[in-house]
This record gives C-alpha cells, structure tokens and sequence, in this order.
C-alpha cells in the first residue's frame, strides 16, 4: 500500500479513503448552502456551463460519477428525457441520499447507485457521456478513475471533468487569502466544520494543473481534450472524446 495526499498531509493511500468519506459525511447536510456561499453562486453557474457543452440528447445514456446532492444529474435528466437514462452515482451513501431524496422531491426519480469512480460496476462502452464534478480531486488513484470512465463509455463519448484547477496569476494572492482565511471560517460558522474546508482548499492546491489533467486524459484513452478555463482558471472544464 502506498502513500498519497489527503490534503497538504502525506497519508497511507486506505486512509485517504477513508478521510475524505469522513469530510462527505460530515459535510453533506449543508453542502448545498455551503455551495452557494462559498462560490458565491458560482457554481451553478459553472454547472450550467457543463450542461450546455454536454449538449446531450434525447434517449442518450449519462453516467454521473461522485454525483453528490444531484445537481448535475437533474440537469442531463432533462436533456434525455424518458427515453435516456441518467446514472446518478457515488461512494458515500450520505451524499447519495441526500440528492436523491432531493431529486424524489421535485419528482426525478434516477437510478442511484453507490460506486467508486476507481472500480465502475457498469459494463464496457455503455454510456454516451459520463461526468465527474468537483470529484476527480478526492480520489486516490485518478490514473485509474480516468480508465475505467473511457472503459465504460462507447467509442466517441465524452468525458467531462469539471474540477477547481490553477487559478490565473493575477487571481493568486486573493484567491489564496479567501481559501485560507475565509473558507474554514465560513466552514465552522455555517456547518459547523472547519476541518473539511480546510481540506477543501488544500486538495485543490494538491490538484492537478490544466495542462497536466490534459496529459492524464489523454493517457487514459481520450483522444482529443479540450479545456476551458472558468473564472480565471478558479475551475475548468475538461472535454475529452473517447478513441
Ligand atoms: N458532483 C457534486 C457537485 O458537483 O455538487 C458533488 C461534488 S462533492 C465536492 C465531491 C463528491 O465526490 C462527494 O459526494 C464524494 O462522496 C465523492 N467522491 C469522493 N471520492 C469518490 C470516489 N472514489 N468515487 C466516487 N465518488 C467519490
């Protein structure tokens, strides 16, 4: 078993798991007013972003993956329509349960299914677009996470990847004071848990650049990747076409 990173700290790769199921649990019944208060409302508008560049269709088959409180799921369910279908998958049963009774409430009912992004339980080439939002960052071993969502989509889907990424230079110093000084406040104030925000800021900085995000879809079997930077760079959108 090797090591890894939870955060700015260097842990056994079982504990980061095991960690980061501890900041969702933890999280999960103010995650969506956390949402808006620390994006500011944000990041619905860089959900929105992905749904438009996802551009599905009806009757198209979407696997979301560490699907949270749902937000994107509701989305592409009603791109698809009754003739699609749209997994709305994750690893903690906290987060999962959460969106769907979420979802149950304004009349969505989806096929939920707890999984690790690492170890898909859906057979080979059985989706048209699969999606990963603010999840890819918390797992382990994402080498494997990107394979097994090109392994599980048909040759010519798409993968996208909506993550927090490198912020432009100008952006640095403010962006760093909020996330250090702002975020475990608002974390402690509002869900009364600074650790997991601190988590939170820490995990993006141990993230993956633009650039080399690109490389390791590309890696994975993504042909062609496209990147487009939101909010100067805050958060970017990977587009990758499976070979
Ligand atoms: N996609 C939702 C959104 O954009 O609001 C939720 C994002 S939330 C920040 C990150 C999610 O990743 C959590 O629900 C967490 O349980 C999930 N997650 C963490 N590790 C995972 C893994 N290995 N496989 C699947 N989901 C995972």
């Amino acid at each position: 078993m090797g090591e890894t990173h939870f955060g700015f700290q260097t842990v056994d790769e079982r504990e980061k798991a095991q960690r980061v199921r501890g900041v969702f649990d933890s999280v999960a019944p103010k995650y969506d007013l956390m949402n808006d208060l620390m994006s500011l409302g944000l990041h619905r508008a860089w959900k929105a972003y992905t749904v438009a560049v996802a551009n599905l269709r009806e009757g198209q088959q979407v696997l979301d993956i560490a699907g949270g409180t749902g937000d994107l799921a509701r989305a592409f369910a009603r791109k698809v329509g009754r003739s699609g279908t749209v997994v709305h998958t994750d690893i903690n049963l906290a987060m999962l349960t959460t969106g769907r009774d979420r979802l149950l409430d304004e009349g969505i009912a989806l096929p939920t299914v707890v999984c690790d992004g690492e170890r898909l339980p859906f057979r080979d080439g059985r989706f048209d677009l699969v999606s990963v939002a603010f999840g890819l960052r918390n797992m382990t071993h994402k080498e494997q996470a990107l394979a097994e969502m090109a392994r599980v989509l048909k040759p010519g889907g798409r993968l996208l990847v909506l993550e927090f990424s490198k912020v432009a230079k100008p952006l640095e110093a403010a962006y760093d004071w909020y996330s250090f000084n702002v975020l475990p406040r608002l974390g402690q104030w509002v869900a009364g848990d600074a650790d997991s925000y601190r988590y939170l800021a820490e995990s993006i900085r141990m993230h993956p650049d633009q650039e080399t995000l690109k490389a390791m879809m590309k890696a994975a079997g993504f042909g062609h990747v496209d990147v487009h930077n939101l909010t100067g760079g805050i958060v970017a959108l990977h587009v990758g076409v499976r070979c």
